[in-house]
């Protein structure tokens, strides 16, 4: 494999930088007839790289793995992780490779990932590769978490690989270009924890507080707060993903990002239909990832990070437990409070109080006993605030409106002492609740169209429609509507 200095794109790594047991050093195996299915040209833009490059036949070799571009120095990242509550010490990129990082437009470091891009030694028994389906998901889910603000990694590109991988059966098999604020995840310090090496840890912790949490580098306190910090962001983060109707499916260690940032995004799915207890993914057969339960488990995974500090908190093994124990404990409270205004930003409620927690629980409960569509319903309820006559129009989202019809003269009470004219409230609403967003059987068409025909052209139109998630429009009425009952999709599968 020859450098490339066509590309030209200004790598700047570090993480392969760290002691040697961070990683391994890696080369992406070739592929057979690398071909691009799409490029992010604006996130390459934003990138500081060159898109034109990037599409030329040299630049599919690279996003392939088939050529490594000057510059990069490829690793797999050593790490660890609790998988639906069980701890492998070791897991680590199986088949991913870190081909390096740059500094983008606003000054950010990011990592560029090739995911599906062959062995490594971390695969055990896998075969390093993806295929196309689970690629196109996550192309299309984290470009549309983009667009809704949400924190999450990007997709700069998706190539086919000419290869076939074996899974049920073969499938084409790809690479998704994945960027990343970083890779390092909670099961990144467990991987250290677990062997007893404090100095990694340490090490790790000030990489980590250098590259994402800069303002706490000089506290005398820094790794104590880099927990809090790290908490915050979980907290932020699972509200924002519940307000959307996501679920993540596999909220394994191994899968929570430091940074804040959405990550691996497997069997993921969003709600149609709002119950809290909603499990998609095929392999979550206790429901441990269901809906509702996500903070419970952010605040178990943050429990488990906050253990591999446990060395680096205070000298005593009482005070540091101590210690972490107070900062843990913050999390319901940040969790409940990111939720509560998020929900209440969804109802036109502004300056929300402690007395409004009502409120948004009955609301949810009217859909859960209703049926009702999530999504539909918080824009249906953006046009009754504008057009109360449109009441019967969100009454005919709820299969049943015992608990709708009473709730509704509360909100409108709610409501009465906002000063903002009716059509603000509800672009306010309509600003914080998405009208279309990855349906699931609208990625099913799309992957199905992509693998058995090649046709790529329904992932093409979900990525661009979504990447404006917020504006109805002519145009997008199919993607607004929810599935019809042979459409629905019961399951999710993780594709690996
Ligand atoms: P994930 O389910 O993507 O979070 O991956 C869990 C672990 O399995 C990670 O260590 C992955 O690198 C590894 N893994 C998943 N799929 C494969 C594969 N096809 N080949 C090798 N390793 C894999
Ligand atoms: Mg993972």
């Amino acid at each position: 494999m020859d450098a490339l200095p066509v590309l030209n794109i200004a790598f700047d790594n570090s993480y392969s930088r760290l002691p040697e047991r961070f990683f391994a050093r890696v080369q992406p195996a070739p592929v057979a007839a690398p071909r691009l299915v799409r490029l992010n040209e604006p996130l390459a833009r934003h990138l500081g790289i060159d898109a034109q490059a990037l599409v030329s036949p040299d630049g599919v070799a690279v996003l392939a793995g088939n050529r490594i571009a000057d510059g990069s120095d490829p690793i797999a990242m050593a790490y660890a992780g609790h998988q639906f509550g069980n701890f492998v010490p070791q897991l680590g990129d199986g088949r991913a490779i870190l081909i390096g990082e740059v500094v983008d437009r606003s000054g950010v470091r990011r990592d560029i990932h090739l995911k599906g891009a062959g062995r490594t030694p971390f695969s055990r028994m896998g075969d390093g590769r993806a295929a196309l389906g689970p690629v196109l998901r996550e192309y299309i889910v984290s470009e549309a978490f983009a667009a809704f603000g949400i924190p999450t990694t990007r997709a700069l590109a998706a190539v086919t690989t000419g290869d076939y991988v074996l899974r049920e059966t073969p499938l084409p098999g790809a690479i998704l270009a994945r960027v990343a604020a970083s890779h390092i995840r909670v099961g990144t310090f467990q991987y250290f924890a677990a062997r007893k090496d404090a100095d990694a840890v340490r090490a790790l912790a000030d990489y980590t507080i250098d590259r994402h949490y800069p303002e706490l580098a000089n506290h005398p306190e820094k790794y104590r707060e880099l927990l809090s910090a790290v908490i915050a962001r979980q907290a932020d983060l699972i509200a924002r993903w519940m307000l959307v109707g996501f679920i993540h499916g596999v909220m394994n260690t191994d899968n929570t990002s430091v940074s804040g940032e959405t990550i691996d995004f497997g069997p993921c799915a969003f709600m149609d239909t709002y119950h809290p207890s909603t499990v998609f993914s095929s392999i979550d057969h206790g429901g441990r990832y269901a809906f509702a339960n996500q903070p419970a488990i952010a605040n178990w995974n943050l429990v488990r990070f906050a253990e591999t500090l446990l060395p680096i908190l205070g000298d005593r093994k009482e005070a540091a437990i101590a210690a972490a124990q107070e900062r843990i404990d913050v999390f319901p409270a940040l969790f409940q409070t990111a939720i509560a205004d998020g929900y209440a930003a969804k109802l036109g409620i502004r300056d929300p109080g402690a007395e409004d927690a009502a409120l948004i629980q009955e609301f949810l409960s009217a859909m859960a006993t209703g049926k009702a569509d999530f999504t539909l319903t918080f824009r249906k309820l953006a046009d009754v605030v504008e057009t109360p006559t449109r009441e019967a129009e969100l009454s005919a989202l709820f299969s049943d409106t015992a608990t709708l019809e009473p709730w509704l003269p509360r909100w409108t009470q709610r409501r009465a002492s906002d000063a903002r004219s009716p059509a603000e409230i509800a672009a306010a609403m309509r600003s914080v609740s998405p009208v279309i967003i990855p349906r699931n059987h609208q990625i099913e068409a799309a992957i199905k169209a992509a693998v058995s025909n090649e046709d790529f052209s329904k992932f093409h139109r979900l990525v661009e429609d979504l990447a404006n998630p917020f504006d109805d429009r002519p145009g997008i009425a199919d993607l607004k509507e929810p599935p019809k009952p042979d459409e629905v999709v019961h399951q999710t599968f993780c594709g690996t």
